[in-house]
């Protein structure tokens, strides 16, 4: 049965439209086909933004606009959890960027999912979960930047005595010289620039940032 949908507000059902649920690929969730699928969500988009650390960036990504959709979701879960099919007891993903693309890995992997939370700057688990000595764990992202959040989640279950397997993400936005201390795999990679706003090329040759993830109305948001 296909839904038909939401209505878009813009007319046309048109591809990069965060209202409309954007077709899985008929292919696998590799590099084009999860580059395709976050163009068509509108999670992805080429031009001037300011970015919400007040960076600007000629890339805009925000992978909840393609995790809105469960049934994406879910496809892009089974295609992070495929190669780790019986070598995972727990999936544990950050909040908020690794939670639903976690608890689908987790769906796919038939094992549990806990979240960490930021306590005072570090991350934690609350809520009564818990890591066991000895569990192997998946760490999962959304996207991952730095490593550094992801990493820090790490850190924490090792000290807990879990075996981490791997830090696994949609997308891998890493500088291309940055080595991560765990194993990692990500299903498609996206190199975006990013600037301070007075260094901004574009900014320099006269154009106006856009603030995509912002309400505001007056274009640059800062
Ligand atoms: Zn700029």
């Amino acid at each position: 049965m296909t839904p038909s949908g939401p209505v878009s507000p813009s007319g046309p059902l048109t591809p990069g439209d965060p209202l409309v649920e954007p077709p899985l690929p008929g292919g696998p969730l590799d590099q084009p086909g999860v580059i395709q699928l976050y163009r068509r969500a509108g999670a992805l988009r080429t031009g001037h933004f300011v970015l919400s650390s007040g960076r600007h960036s000629d890339t805009y990504l925000q992978s909840a606009l393609v995790l809105q959709w469960p049934r994406v979701a879910e496809a892009l879960g089974r295609a992070l959890a495929e190669p780790f099919q019986g070598l995972v007891d727990a999936v544990v993903g950050p909040a908020l960027g690794g939670v639903v693309i976690g608890h689908e890995t987790a769906r796919a992997l038939h094992a549990r999912m806990v979240f960490t939370e930021r306590v005072r700057g570090a991350a934690a688990l609350r809520r009564s979960f818990q890591v066991a000595p000895g569990e192997r764990v998946l760490v999962t992202e959304d996207v991952v930047t730095t490593g550094g959040s992801a990493l820090e989640v790490c850190d924490l279950l090792e000290a807990a005595g879990a075996e981490v397997v791997a830090l696994a993400t949609i997308i891998d936005r890493l500088p291309g010289s940055v080595q991560l201390p765990v194993p990692f795999t990500a299903l498609a990679r996206v190199a975006a620039g990013a600037w301070e706003a007075a260094e901004c090329p574009s900014c320099l040759a006269g154009s106006t940032a856009e603030s995509p993830g912002s309400r505001r109305l007056d274009g640059h948001g800062q």
